[in-house]
């Protein structure tokens, strides 16, 4: 490991301030679970790494205009285990206790995940499904991002040199709605997933899709909307035709690469599958509620 200073100030401003001085030789470190490693392997040499760990309310979970918001240094543990997520937004939790280890989601940061944009994370994918906005802080203030325009392609984002990820926004799910989250993890519990696929929809008391997203994760650039498949469902009412017609239009916008997991085709197919099971259980799902 090369040398770097290490720094961890006490506020916002003041870690903006230090990364904009750092400039290219500057990087922000939240858990740390994949910049030490992209370290270690001298694929990324910051000598100036300035840690987010100390500022404060940043870890915070808290009920904001209509939704939940997720501070940027909130763990994955604290997700999966919040009282608010669990009872509000249950998908979330349920993704985030899908996620590697205990000993990683203790450390790993629902900011880092996202800076990180790695597209074989799982977070990514249900909090596409479930329309996030990415609250972003820099020198000239704070902006947000839908999370559908915040991942450009591998490990790149929208962010800008010197901002950083302050939290994440989610709506609280409308009356009809529900969601599931499938992963196969057919290796170990801290490999990646093959496929994963998160699927919302909204449906009428009469059982008619209202509304309907649907993420893909680990297969692509970034993690991906299946947007000709929600609009296959949208209108409609559950049927086997219905989810054949969008795991196929799904399949036609993934772009997954031949890896340990699978071959590219391999990856194809399964997202089918994990698109149409993903369906049919949110969809399960919104109907019981609806009863
Ligand atoms: C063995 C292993 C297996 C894993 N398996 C999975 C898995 O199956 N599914 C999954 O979803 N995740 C998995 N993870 C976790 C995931 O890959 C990342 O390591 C994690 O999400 C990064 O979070 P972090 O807080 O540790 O980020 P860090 O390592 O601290 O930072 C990662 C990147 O984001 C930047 N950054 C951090 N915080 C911010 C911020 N607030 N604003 C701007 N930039 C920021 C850093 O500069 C760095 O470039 C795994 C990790 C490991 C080590």
């Amino acid at each position: 490991m090369h040398a770097f200073d290490y720094t961890a100030p006490e506020s916002l401003a003041s870690a903006l301030a230090e990364l904009e001085e750092a400039g290219d030789e500057g990087k922000v470190i939240a858990g740390g679970t994949a910049l030490m490693i992209l370290m270690m392997q001298r694929l990324v040499r910051p000598t100036r790494l300035i840690s987010l760990r100390r500022l404060p309310g940043l870890g915070r979970i808290e009920v904001v205009d209509g939704g939940v918001r997720i501070g940027a240094l909130a763990t994955h543990r604290d997700v999966e285990t919040s009282p608010l997520i669990r009872s509000r937004i249950p998908v979330l939790a349920e993704t985030l206790s899908r996620v590697a280890t205990l000993r990683i989601r203790n450390v790993a940061t629902i900011g880092g995940c996202l800076a990180h944009a790695d597209p074989n994370q799982d977070p990514p994918v249900t909090l596409l499904a479930l329309d996030a906005r990415v609250r972003i802080a820099g020198r000239q203030g704070e902006r947000q991002v839908a999370l559908d325009e915040f991942f450009v392609d591998y490990y790149q984002t929208a962010l800008r040199p010197g901002e950083v990820v302050v939290a994440v926004d989610v709506a609280f799910p409308a009356p009809g709605n529900a969601s599931a989250f499938h992963k196969f993890l057919p290796r170990t519990a801290d490999d990646y997933a093959t496929v994963a696929v998160a699927a919302t929809v909204t449906l009428t008391p009469e059982g008619v899709c209202r509304e309907a997203r649907i993420g893909l994760g680990a297969l692509g650039p970034t993690p991906l909307r299946a947007r000709d498949a929600e609009a296959i469902v949208i209108g409609e009412r559950l049927s086997d035709r219905l989810l054949a017609a969008a795991s196929e239009a799904a399949i036609r916008v993934v772009d997954p690469i031949a890896d340990p997991r699978g071959s590219a085709e391999y990856k194809r197919q399964m997202a089918g599958v994990f698109v149409r099971r993903a369906l049919r259980g949110a969809w399960d799902r919104a109907s019981r509620e609806a009863a």
